[in-house]
């Protein structure tokens, strides 16, 4: 057979290309704001017609080219941002593959103007599909504009599927805003059609940036991410758990402030959240992670969508701590005070360099020490270490007390106690480091015996309480079939279950932790709720929780005294997550004092 293989023209090459490149008017966005920061700019502008379709047009006041550069940036592989091969793993620019432009021009026209410092006359290089640049001289002030218009004229099948053009303005602004969510410092313009409809001029940080971007009322619900060490740097935010979203397209993932999608890593912030989100809802999360840039490889995809990590697994690890850490430090979680002097000496010590904020406080798990020990019998107990106290439920006749050995729950005058309302028998009021807060009751129960009943069901098995009365129920078919299934489940939470014929069980002994006396009612319950829960793609374990935690619980309207109050309190504040049920709702509101200072008309 005669040879048949050839090399493709460069004009072909491009075109396969821009292929992989340019997908849709937003991709030539995307490119074109990427060389504008590369390019040094401070003061990006862009503007589209007709969703990028007619024209796109991006203005920078970069550095800019030369003539010659300016000439040779349209050649595929023509780049000033590497020089050799060492450099391909250390790319700290957003471009480096050189060939946006050649493939950009290649399916389009392009009509480019450039000034560098110091040089007399700009330079206009036009260039339609891939023709030969027509290059003349160009008066601009140092910068560059890119305009490109009639995107895809001379690839009929590409413009076919392109979409409306709402829709292709919409992936427009998401670029757009996207990249400027990184960049604080720079000034953005998006110009749709004329209209004005991103205005961000450049502000000093993060946040403020992403205010502009996402509006008020978002990041009010979010709360700040940080974490550091040797790998990575994390900052950013989520949103709080009661603030998720119905659809996954809310999060927002950057390494080394390069716009990225990882599923794995959007599932570690997911997975950060464990059990508070509602089900089927997701984070809105705006996260920047940096690594060493010889640990990121970005050469992974043309449109530089992806990168790979040389170890993702300490990176997943890394950003689902941080998550959690910021959870667990959320505002929402209080911090108490009370007038006594002395107990500071019981809190953790203070960083060197004054007095820190409780509320920055980084290590949860001491947070919720100096809260315990507030609560804590030490005080006046001649320095005994504070006991372990578990909470009484109402109405329990000393139910509580065979949890612990006798000696762990120490008697407590109600002196010792920091002071707590009950109101409407339904929340708790207490006072808090720069504030007050309200607990549901119900809700702060709910997230407590959820807890305890997941670390029963996992290894140890809960203390039960024997009935005077066993409570005999009857069952439907399924529903004694279910409880057969999980007879285990039920034993280790507690409760003592006896099969009778075919219908019919008998349960003599429920879990101490539970506070319902209605074991009639709770048993059904949980029948009833482990039939029908949609939420299959949970654990046994923990929907066996959720419905035990959801009906067990001290309820709306149970009056409380004093000491359970605070056992309740102080048990909330013991519980991994304790500012959300286990589906998600709050159990604590806060109102903080600059918040009642206003109400008052007080200048704070
Ligand atoms: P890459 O960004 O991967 O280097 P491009 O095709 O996007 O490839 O751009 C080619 C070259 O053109 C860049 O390396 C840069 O030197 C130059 N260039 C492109 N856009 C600009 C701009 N807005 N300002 C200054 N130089 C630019
Ligand atoms: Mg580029």
């Amino acid at each position: 057979m005669a040879d048949q293989i050839r090399v493709l023209s460069e004009k072909l090459a491009n075109m396969i290309a821009a292929g992989e490149v340019i997908e849709r008017p937003a991709s030539v966005v995307k490119e074109l704001v990427e060389n504008a920061i590369d390019a040094g700019g401070e003061r990006i502008s862009v503007e589209i017609k007709a969703g990028g379709k007619q024209l796109m047009r991006v203005m920078d006041d970069g550095g800019g080219m030369s003539r010659e550069d300016a000439v040779l940036a349209f050649e595929r592989h023509a780049t000033s941002k590497i020089a050799g091969e060492d450099d391909l793993y250390r790319i700290g620019t957003f471009g480096f593959r050189g060939e946006a432009l050649a493939s950009i021009a290649s399916v389009a026209r392009v009509d480019l103007t450039t000034n560098t410092k110091g040089e007399a006359a700009g330079t206009r290089v036009r260039i339609d599909g891939g023709s030969a640049p027509k290059v003349t001289d160009a008066g601009r002030a140092p910068g560059t504009t890119v305009a490109v218009s009639q995107l895809f004229y001379n690839v009929p099948a590409r413009r076919k599927f392109l979409r409306t053009t709402g829709t292709e303005t919409r992936h427009v602004v998401s670029v757009v805003s996207s990249i400027a969510m990184a960049y604080p410092a720079i000034a953005f313009t998006l110009t749709v059609d004329g209209r004005d409809t991103l205005s961000l001029p450049a502000v000093s940080n993060t946040y403020t940036r992403a205010q502009a971007v996402m509006g008020n009322t978002l990041m009010n619900q979010m709360i700040p991410v940080t974490f550091d060490d040797d790998l990575v740097k994390i900052h950013g935010f989520i949103s709080r758990p009661d603030a998720a979203r119905v659809s996954r397209t809310h999060q927002h993932l950057y390494i080394n402030l390069r716009p990225v999608s990882s599923r794995a890593l959007n599932r570690a912030v997911f997975e950060g959240y464990g059990s508070i989100l509602p089900k089927e809802r997701f984070p809105v999360s705006i996260v920047f992670l940096n690594i060493d840039l010889d640990q990121v490889d970005v050469n992974v995809h043309p449109a530089k969508r992806e990168v790979r990590f040389s170890d993702e697994s300490m990176v997943y690890e890394r950003l689902l701590r941080a998550i959690r850490l910021a959870l667990q430090n959320s505002d929402v979680v209080p911090v108490f005070e009370t007038d006594t002097p002395d107990i500071s000496g019981m809190a953790p010590a203070a960083a060197p360099g004054g007095e820190r904020a409780p509320e920055l406080e980084l290590d949860p798990a001491m947070a919720r020490r100096s809260q315990i020990d507030l609560f804590g019998p030490a005080r006046g107990n001649g320095g005994d270490p504070p006991g372990e106290w578990t909470y009484t439920p109402a109405g329990s006749e000393g139910g509580t007390r065979d949890e612990g050995e006798p000696g762990t729950v120490r008697e407590h005058g109600d002196a010792e106690m920091v002071s707590l309302w009950q109101l409407h028998n339904a929340y708790i009021l207490a006072q808090v480091k720069g504030g007050f807060m309200l607990i549901d009751q119900h809700a702060a129960h709910e997230r407590v015996l959820f807890e305890r009943a997941l670390k029963t069901l996992g290894d140890e098995s809960a203390p039960s309480r024997q009935l005077l009365f066993p409570v005999t129920l009857d069952l439907m078919a399924p529903q004694i079939a279910l409880v057969r299934e999980h007879f285990d489940h039920f034993a280790r939470l507690g409760f003592n279950v006896k099969l009778f014929g075919e219908k019919t069980v008998v349960v003599d002994a429920v879990p101490c932790m539970a506070s319902n006396q209605d074991v009639d009612t709770l048993f059904h319950r949980m029948i009833e709720n482990l039939q029908e829960m949609p939420e299959k793609n949970l654990k046994m374990e923990e929907r066996l929780a959720l419905t035990f935690s959801g009906h067990a619980g001290i309820r709306k309207g149970d009056p409380l005294s004093q000491q359970e109050m605070n056992g309740l309190v102080n048990d909330l504040f013991a519980t991994e997550m304790p500012y959300v049920t286990p589906r998600g709702r709050p159990t604590v509101v806060r109102m903080p004092l600059e918040e009642i200072e206003r109400r008052f008309n007080r200048p704070s």
